[in-house]
């Protein structure tokens, strides 16, 4: 495992909720358990059982979110999973997370999505270095001492969500560009909402110059994914029930695609990694990015995304680094911070054994 530690690695498909760390999410259940606000045995017992359908991990979600949807515990967790990501040499992260609101704690989507930007302040310490705006990126680049981390947000919109509120995340996410907020993401239960509901909100965000990826095709959907692809989102995750009409559209389309392999087989999207769609897209050259989706969720690090590929596809050291600094092409950040991880990825390479 230690190779796959040491290079630096993007990582493009994160949600903030779906990383947070078991010991954490623990001794937060064990604090509402003692207050009597859920019963700790139960949330244990779900928190522990390894493999879930993907219909149980959206259960385990909303269980998650009983936990963790205040403000001091999201500033927490952003601080934990950013320095976590940094811990396995992720150099910049893109992080997604659903601005939610809860009027019981004067939780409005906006003061969700400062005490994330809250938990990305905090992150600095003696041995690691956070950028999180456009603005600092300058003097970010000067520091060479430390390990160093760029982060960048996405704002996701949630497949219960009506069009007036994909609007207002939307419109959120406008207003926090300065925040490091760089575009929007469409998840939540791929058999709940439809897509013309979220299409005027994503289309807007398109028109805005914000960037746009999409869960599409966890399930089969063939009328849904083919929208999505003739939407050209600028990147797509998962792509699992794909039939030959939309694979085709995807290569002529040249979508890049987030891979998250263990997330696939946990949740029995893809039956076993021999029919995983990773070998054919890698070996026609189309774009593609290795992530972890959830990596507290499905037990699973960046690192073993690529200690994966490497057992299941036979691809060398050379290929896989190569794999890894690809993905800068497919990141939302501009250009001023792929020139800043190109130089990363030079130097690293330099070092290469
Ligand atoms: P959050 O947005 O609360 O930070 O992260 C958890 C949320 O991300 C879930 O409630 C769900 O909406 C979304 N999510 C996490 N993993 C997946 C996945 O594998 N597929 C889809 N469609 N959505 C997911």
């Amino acid at each position: 495992m230690e190779w796959w530690l040491s290079i630096p690695k993007v990582e493009l498909h994160a949600h903030l909720n779906g990383s947070i760390r078991n010991s954490t999410l623990l001794e937060l259940a064990r604090e509402l358990g003692e207050k009597g606000t859920i019963v700790f045995s139960d949330f244990e017992h779900v928190i522990r059982k390894n493999d879930r359908t993907l219909c149980e991990v959206f259960k385990l979600f909303d269980l998650i979110h009983v936990v963790t949807t205040d403000h001091k515990t999201i500033t927490r967790i952003t601080k934990e999973v950013v320095e976590d990501f940094a811990a396995e040499n992720v150099v910049y992260l893109e992080l997604r997370t659903t601005p939610k609101r809860n009027d019981s704690i004067g939780m409005s989507k906006r003061s969700y999505m400062e005490a994330v930007v809250d938990g990305l302040r905090s992150v600095s310490s003696s041995n690691l270095d956070i950028n999180f705006s456009c603005d600092d990126l300058e003097k970010f680049s000067k520091y060479q001492t430390k390990k160093k981390i760029i982060v960048r947000l996405l704002l996701s919109i949630d497949r219960r969500e009506s069009t007036a509120s994909a609007m207002e995340t939307v419109n959120l996410a406008l207003e926090m560009k300065d925040m490091g907020v760089v575009g929007i993401d469409l998840s939540g239960n791929p058999t709940v909402g439809e897509w013309e509901t979220f299409f005027p909100a994503l289309k807007f965000a398109k028109e805005q110059g914000l960037s746009v990826t999409l869960h599409c095709g966890e399930v089969p959907n063939s009328v849904e994914i083919q929208a999505m692809l003739d939407f050209l989102p600028g990147r797509i995750g998962h792509a699992c029930c794909f039939q030959d009409e939309e694979w085709r559209k995807l290569k002529s389309y040249k979508i890049p695609v987030e891979i998250c392999l263990t997330s696939n087989i946990r949740t029995e999207t893809i039956s076993s990694m021999d029919v995983h769609h990773f070998a054919d897209l890698y070996k026609e050259n189309h774009p593609i990015v290795l992530c972890t989706d959830d990596s507290g969720v499905f037990s699973t690090i960046l690192s073993n995304e690529y200690a994966l590929v490497s057992s299941a596809f036979g691809l060398g050291k050379m290929e896989l680094f190569e794999l890894a600094r690809k993905g800068v092409d497919f990141i939302f950040a501009g250009n001023e911070v792929k020139m800043e991880l190109m130089k990363v990825y030079e130097s690293a390479a330099r070092t290469l054994d």
